[in-house]
C-alpha cells in the first residue's frame, strides 16, 4: 500500500486546523501510519524544497515554514498521493475549488508566499525522499 508525506503547514498550526485537516483524511479513508509535531530546521527545509531554490518565493517559504510547529504525517492507502493532492487542492488557495481543503479553509493573505495549509508529495519518488527526510 503506498504512503505520502503530509505537512500541516505553521498556517495550520497555529489557526487550530489540525484535527479539521485530519478528520477530512481520515473520513476519506487514509490512515495516519505516524504523525510527530514540531518546528523545522531551515536545514531539513532547504532539503525539502531543494527543488525550488532560487525562485523568488523560496527564501519566504522557508521563513514561512520555520515559523512555527507542524505536523508532519505519514499517510497510508491505495493511491493516497494522488488522493491526497486531489483533498488538498490548487496550490493557490484563492482558486481552490471548494470541497477541498484550501479551498475551503485557505485564503490568499497578500503576502509573498501562499499560505496554503498544507503540502503532499507529487510522486512515489518524491514522497520515498520526504519520507526519509521528515521520519
Ligand atoms: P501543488 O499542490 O501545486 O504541487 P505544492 O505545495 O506542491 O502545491 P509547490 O509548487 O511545490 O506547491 O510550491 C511549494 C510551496 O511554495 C507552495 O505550497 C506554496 O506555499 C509556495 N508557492 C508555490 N508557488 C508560489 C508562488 N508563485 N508564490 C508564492 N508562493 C508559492
Amino acid at each position: 500500500t503506498q504512503q505520502t508525506l503530509v505537512l500541516i503547514k505553521p498556517d495550520g498550526v497555529k489557526r487550530n486546523l489540525i484535527g479539521e485537516i485530519i478528520s477530512r483524511l481520515e473520513a476519506k479513508g487514509y490512515v495516519v501510519a505516524d504523525l510527530k509535531k514540531f518546528t523545522p530546521t531551515k536545514d531539513l527545509l532547504h532539503k525539502h524544497y531543494a527543488e525550488h531554490e532560487g525562485k523568488p518565493f523560496f527564501e519566504p517559504l522557508v521563513e514561512f515554514m520555520s515559523s512555527g510547529d507542524v505536523v508532519a504525517i505519514k499517510l497510508e492507502g491505495h493511491r493516497v498521493i494522488e488522493g491526497f493532492r486531489s483533498l488538498a487542492g490548487a496550490t493557490d488557495p484563492t482558486v481552490a475549488l471548494p470541497g477541498t481543503i484550501r479551498g475551503d479553509l485557505g485564503r490568499d493573505w497578500g503576502l509573498k508566499v501562499q499560505q496554503n495549509l498544507v503540502h503532499g508529495s507529487d510522486s512515489e519518488e518524491s514522497a520515498a525522499r520526504e519520507l526519509a527526510l521528515w521520519f
